[in-house]
């Protein structure tokens, strides 16, 4: 029976027999007993599957993981410790030192640190291109070395929507992977595989999660993208892995679970990056609800954007539902039911009046968080993009006076209440 997305978000994943619990149980124990080592032994060489050490799997992971990968439409997944993490492992699965990663330059700034110095230190160099690149410099972006294209499908918080499609077909026309951040639409709004992305990552502390309860990250892989065909671009899947007996994984597993297997088997156990099974739990709990509080995320954005849009005090309003949004063309293509509750906008009295209107709010909070069920307020120039120069501000779609208000799921009326009577205490 082909199941709606909501029946999924209810209850996908887990499927309990007979007189087994209806919720999903919480495996609280970091290790697992077996009556032989034998048998043990062939957990470690990969020869049968089940549950050893926490550290690289567990249950209450697994049913909450395969949640998310039967709403994103994927062959497997796994769970991490936060989005960070899903991102790290995404790339780190397919390049190393002396690789390289073709990016969007409109990504959380957490992602842009990661790629642009962390991966750096480690070997990896990355291109950051514009999501509104022409055909030709996408191109020129590529090396012989290139192992991954990465974006965002809707940016935080430059609130650029990608051309799914377009970078999907310039990383297959190099033999590589398109991997898309999807935190901000959820596969409510869009499910990039059916678009041509390989891999899907998630900061599931965001509306996945959705109460500000527990950070989490999700990796979500096709099993599409075909790593045989460029065996020599991805010797990790595709040769003899030496700290696992010489399994090569692409054989041992299929194309299908081939990458989430080496990413679970080899990069948990070597950096132990696991969600906690208490987290993936309360992370089951919102994703009961994400098919519900999504539309009404999206209701407050849509109204906010337009109020703002029309206010004298605004310079500038992002949000894709908006008519006169750079990116309505692609949102009506990538998210026709809707994009997401966060909206980011400019003041003509520039980041001084940022600050008074933010200090002003009563129901909306700052917070260095979006995509919650409770309004919340940042100034990216002043927190999660503090270690940006005006320059790389600017690349990355930011002005020092933008504000991203990420609408919650308040009732409308009040919110708008509370952003005009903020906006009066503006000069
Ligand atoms: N990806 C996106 C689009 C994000 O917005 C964030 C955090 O805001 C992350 C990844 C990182 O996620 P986490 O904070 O769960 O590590």
């Amino acid at each position: 029976m082909t199941k709606q997305l909501g029946t999924t978000c209810v209850q996908g994943g887990y499927r309990p027999g007979d007189a087994e619990p209806r919720q999903i149980p919480i495996y609280q124990s970091t290790t697992w007993k077996y009556d032989t080592s034998e048998h043990m032994g062939k957990l470690f060489d990969l020869e049968e599957e089940g549950y050893f050490y926490t550290r690289l799997q567990n249950p209450t992971n697994d049913f909450v993981a395969a949640k998310i990968c039967e709403l994103e439409g994927g062959s497997a997944a796994m769970l991490t410790s936060s989005g960070q993490a899903a991102n790290f492992f995404a790339i780190f699965n397919i390049a190393g030192a002396g690789d390289h990663v073709v990016a969007s330059s409109a990504i959380y700034g957490g992602t842009y640190n990661l790629l642009a110095h962390t991966m750096q230190r480690m070997g990896l160099t990355c291109t950051f291109v514009s999501p509104d690149c022409t055909d030709e410099e996408l191109e020129a972006a590529f090396q012989p070395n290139t192992k991954a294209v990465f974006g965002e499908t809707i940016s935080n918080p430059a609130l650029a929507v990608l051309d799914i499609e377009r970078f999907a077909q310039a990383a297959h026309e190099h033999g590589v992977p398109l991997i898309v951040d999807n935190t901000f639409p959820t596969p409510i709004n869009c499910r990039p595989i059916e678009w041509g992305a390989d891999i899907v990552t998630h900061s599931t502390t965001k509306y996945m999660d959705g109460h500000a309860a527990a950070i989490g990250g999700c990796i979500i892989d096709s099993g599409k993208f075909d790593w045989n065909a460029h065996a020599d671009k991805f010797p990790g899947l595709t040769t003899p892995d030496e700290s696992y007996h010489g399994v090569v994984y692409t054989q041992k597993f299929g194309l299908d679970k081939a990458y989430i297997t080496k990413a679970t088997s080899q990069l948990m156990r070597d950096f132990g990056s696991i969600q906690s099974p208490q987290h993936a739990y309360l992370l089951n709990l919102g994703l009961e609800s994400l098919h519900v509080r999504m539309p009404q995320h999206c209701k407050n954005g849509q109204a906010i954007a337009e109020f703002l849009n029309e206010h004298p005090k605004i310079s500038f309003v992002r949000y894709c539902g908006l008519k006169n949004d750079p990116y309505h063309e692609l949102a009506q293509k990538y998210l026709p039911n809707g994009s997401c509750g966060v909206v980011s906008f400019g003041f003509t009295g520039g980041r001084t009046a940022a600050e008074t209107f933010m200090k002003n709010l009563k129901i909306a909070a700052i917070a260095t968080h979006v995509a919650d069920a409770r309004t919340c307020v940042l100034h990216p120039a002043n927190a999660t993009h503090r270690q940006m120069n005006d320059e790389e501000l600017i690349a990355c779609g930011i002005s020092p006076d933008m504000v991203r208000l990420s609408c919650g799921i308040e009732s409308t009326e009040d919110l708008l209440a509370d952003i005009a009577q903020a906006l009066n205490t503006v000069k």
